[in-house]
């Protein structure tokens, strides 16, 4: 069968793009070697992150270098074999990260996250999804004052911005969370507009469904590889050959696999982070996801159980898994919570779809017709799926786009 477009990937990213095409009049077939929302838009925190105006740099400063090069910490870790594999996007990366350029990409990223509450609440209704949704905001824990005065004022800032929050104290905190222990701690942001899924699989899985009622279809098929000829794409999978007019590249980390064929090499690289459920009890139920600002992990109450997902490492995709940083960090959390039963036997990783340069790609690809990109939206692909979803069907429709998509051109990296 002939589709109009054939979405490959259906991650947050790939299934909001599918069904803001379906749900527009295209015929689209999504192509996923597994289940939607199976793999990175699985084992994430579960944060739509309306206040995710920064984005993350690489560390410049002595002292933070100081800090991360031992290979201890809990927010980041690092392994030498993909030092080696990424060392030019990481160069980058580091050039990128200026305090100059990182202004300026911030000032595009944050185009998109103004958008993202509202673009889910669109597929959120449309998908009958309201009850994975908590709405009343998570809560940022400050272990130092000086990070703590530090994200006051930017807090404030932000409000500029249309991010809402409250300063709390520790008994505010402890009002609020009265079953954590908040010793060591000396306050915390709470983060108002932004929204907790109780299950971040489901999420995709409930737009999936949507694109289906839309008579959308589903396809469980790896793609081996892609054909662009005088008819149109070509997509050979292990099971089945699909052909499309439009073609769109949306499979997060692994999307350099699926381009290179083509001539493209854009500077992708993954950011592992890994996830842990521990069972509910009445002494650790907790309310809103809290993220431990010094230390880079978050706590969040998931319907798995409570969810503790680590910060970043730096590996290669296909690396065994390593759970010294998540034992560390399961060891400071259960200092905050009584977690006594682990629900999985193994705890979970997945990798971050990242660019160097901290914004996704979204738009055309040069060499080909009627092919476009959308992924390495790194540490909020999950809040900005919907947003994504809406500017390609814009775009592959030649409608106006919502917002100027030239900073997130693949074509960025050219030269
Ligand atoms: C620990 C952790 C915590 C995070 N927390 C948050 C958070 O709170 N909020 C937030 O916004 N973001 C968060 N993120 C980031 C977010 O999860 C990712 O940015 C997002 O899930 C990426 O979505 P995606 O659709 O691009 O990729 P994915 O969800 O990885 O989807 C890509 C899909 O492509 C498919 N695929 C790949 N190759 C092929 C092939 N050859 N054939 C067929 N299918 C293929 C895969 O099976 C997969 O389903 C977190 C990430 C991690 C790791």
């Amino acid at each position: 069968m002939r589709y109009e477009v054939i979405v490959i990937g259906a991650g947050m990213v790939g299934t909001s793009i599918a069904w803001h095409l379906q749900k527009n009049n295209s015929n689209v077939l999504l192509l996923d070697k597994k289940l939607p929302g199976s793999e990175t838009s699985y084992g994430n925190a579960g944060l739509i992150q309306r206040e995710a105006i920064h984005t993350h740099p690489f560390p410049r400063q002595l002292t933070e270098m100081i800090r991360v090069l031992p290979n201890q910490g809990t927010d980041i870790r690092y392994r030498i074999p993909a030092i080696l594999r990424y060392h030019q996007a990481l160069l980058q990366y580091w050039k990128y990260s200026t305090p100059a350029s990182v202004k300026k990409i911030e000032s595009e990223w944050q185009t998109l996250i103004e958008h993202c509450t509202s673009e889910h609440q669109t597929m959120i209704s449309a998908s009958g999804a309201d009850e994975l949704i908590t709405r009343d905001g998570w809560l940022q824990l400050h272990r130092s004052e000086e990070t703590f005065k530090e994200a006051q004022v930017s807090a404030i800032d932000a409000r500029n911005q249309g991010v809402e929050h409250n300063v709390l104290n520790l008994e505010q905190l402890k009002a609020m969370e009265p079953r954590a222990n908040f010793e060591g701690f000396v306050g915390a942001i709470h983060w108002l507009n932004s929204w907790q899924v109780s299950n971040p699989s489901s999420l995709v899985k409930a737009y999936a469904k949507n694109f289906q009622d839309m008579q959308g279809t589903i396809k469980e098929n790896d793609v081996k590889e892609i054909v662009q000829d005088a008819e149109g794409w070509k997509v050979i999978t292990d099971k089945d050959t699909y052909y499309s007019d439009k073609l769109v590249i949306a499979a997060g980390p692994w999307s350099n696999d699926l381009i290179k064929p083509l001539g493209y090499n854009l500077p992708l690289f993954p950011m592992r982070g890994y996830h842990q459920h521990f069972k509910v009890t009445e002494k650790n139920t907790i309310h809103h996801s809290m993220f431990d600002m010094d230390k880079g992990f978050v706590m969040g109450p998931m319907q798995q159980g409570i969810r503790i997902t680590t910060g970043a490492e730096m590996t290669t995709m296909n690396a065994p898994k390593n759970f010294g940083q998540l034992q560390t960090v399961l060891k400071l959390a259960k200092k905050i919570l009584p977690l006594e039963d682990a629900v999985e036997s193994e705890a979970w990783a997945g990798s971050r779809p990242c660019m160097p340069d901290m914004k996704p790609v979204i738009g055309p690809a040069d060499k080909h017709d009627k092919l476009w990109f959308a992924f390495g939206h790194s540490h909020q692909g999950f809040t900005l799926g919907p947003m994504t979803g809406r500017l390609v069907e814009e775009m592959i429709h030649d409608k106006p786009v919502l917002v100027d998509l030239a900073p997130f051109s693949a074509q960025r990296f050219s030269n």
